[in-house]
């Protein structure tokens, strides 16, 4: 069997990998070139997601790329500490919640999927995609096609093949946030911030995520609550200009944000966040979408990335036990809908308590003070970051099957 895999973001290795070790071929489409300069901006991997990591021989490889977070602390404007959380329990092997830069997350499960003998092809912009009896078809900006007899869309947010699927399928929602992020490197103000976690700012204007790496610098970010960005006004405004409205936003807030901003480097500026909640069709014929291009939670969720790696280990896990296409995607919505749909929710409630309500910031600061105490505690999201695809019936089919090289040996190509 053979599948094309839309997308080399993060599902898209990720599901090529897990094909592979059931002994499915694949191929990785990827529209941007190889070399190209992607926003920067950091994200995390919550244990769930270095589970699937670890089921397609991954852990090791991104673990190299990240630095520990343990622990989420939550700070009013004036510094009145509201409340903790940790990211998760950790893995058997002691692996804590990993940060890193997302594009180099990207890179990394592309080139591996490269070392694995699976094909990836770069500047492979993909223009449209069909389902033809019991082949699918993906057709190329430079006219040439792909075939195989299934396709997974792992396009992102916006992706061509959820429209392929169904044309009517709902676009992502813009969540009243905009994003930026950056980095200051090698400061004293780092020991300010605690060793291993986010420190996050319920600002008066804005909130600000704060992370020490262990090298003393500090990974920063600020969600602005404001109408979209339009891309004329991005372009129209210079990185000093962001940063210094940035600064100026942050500057009667507790802490380090404003003096990391401006001595730190702007890295990403007038991000738009989006979600996507529920899509009725994940597939038709021998499409399927997978990751964002099925379900996007708000980046607030910080579960992006690790549910597009577990659906990657379902997918595979699905074709393997069910072997036909159409109810092997049956089985794979089954397995994901309720879990992932419900994550969404959870984001867009934590996108919402960054936007300004009807409340004023004392009342407001109360009330999340509760919310830590009560609603967001460990217990509560252990569903979400407790979650094990590796013992899942899926993901062990995944482990029970895999025929694809061991992981850290080269293969002859
Ligand atoms: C600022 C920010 C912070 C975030 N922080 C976190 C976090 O802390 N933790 C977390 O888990 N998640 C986080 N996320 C979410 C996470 O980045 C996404 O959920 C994740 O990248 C989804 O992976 P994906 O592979 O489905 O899509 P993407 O990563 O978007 O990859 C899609 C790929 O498809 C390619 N593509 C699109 N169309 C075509 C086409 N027609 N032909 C060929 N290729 C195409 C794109 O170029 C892209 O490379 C964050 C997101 C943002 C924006």
């Amino acid at each position: 069997m053979k599948a094309v895999v839309v997308g080399g973001g993060v599902a898209g290795p990720a599901t090529a990998m897990a094909l592979q070790q059931v002994g499915i071929e694949a191929v990785v489409l990827e529209a941007r070139h190889r070399t190209a300069t992607e926003a920067g901006s950091y994200l995390t991997i919550a244990p769930n997601g270095l589970d699937a990591l670890s089921v397609i021989g991954c852990l090791d490889l991104v673990r190299d790329l990240g630095f520990p977070s343990r622990r989420s602390t939550m700070l009013g404007a004036t510094g009145r500490r509201l409340g903790s959380v940790t990211l998760g329990t950790p893995l058997a092997d002691g692996t804590p919640a990993l940060t890193m830069k997302r594009p180099h997350l990207s890179r990394a499960l592309m080139d591996e999927a490269a070392r694995r003998g699976i094909e990836v092809r770069y500047a492979a912009k993909v223009s449209s995609v069909a389902t033809e009896g019991s082949r699918a078809v993906a057709v190329l900006d430079d006219g040439g096609t792909v075939e195989g007899d299934l396709l997974v869309g792992a396009s992102g947010v916006r992706s061509l093949v959820r429209s392929a699927i169904d044309p009517d399928a709902p676009a992502a929602r813009y969540v009243g946030l905009t994003n930026f992020g950056g980095f200051t490197r090698a400061t004293p103000l780092a020991r300010e911030l605690p060793a291993d976690g986010w420190r996050f700012v319920f600002g008066r204007h804005a909130f600000v995520g704060l992370h020490r790496t262990p090298a003393d610098d500090v990974v920063w970010f600020v969600n602005v609550p404001e109408p979209e960005i339009s891309r004329e006004r991005r372009a129209a405004t210079s990185l000093a200009e962001w940063r210094a409205r940035l600064a100026a936003l942050v500057a009667d807030d507790t802490g380090p944000a404003g003096e990391l901003i401006e001595t730190g480097e702007l890295e990403l500026a007038g991000d738009n966040t989006y979600d996507l909640g529920h899509v009725s069709s994940w597939h038709r014929g021998r499409l399927l979408v997978v990751g964002d291009a099925a379900h996007a939670p708000s980046p607030s969720s910080g579960q992006g990335v690790s549910l597009a790696l577990e659906d990657a280990v379902v997918l595979a896990g699905s074709l393997a036990s069910v072997g036909e296409v159409t109810p092997a995607f049956d089985a794979f919505v089954e397995a994901r809908r309720a879990r992932v749909e419900k994550v969404v929710a959870v984001g867009a409630r934590s996108s919402s308590s960054k936007l300004p309500g009807r409340v004023g910031r004392v009342p407001m600061e109360a009330m999340l003070r509760v919310v830590f105490r009560y609603l967001v505690t460990d217990r509560a999201q252990d569903w979400i970051t407790g979650y094990r695809v590796s013992a899942t019936p899926e993901g062990r089919a995944v482990t029970a099957t895999s025929g694809a090289p061991a992981p850290g040996r080269p293969r002859r190509r």
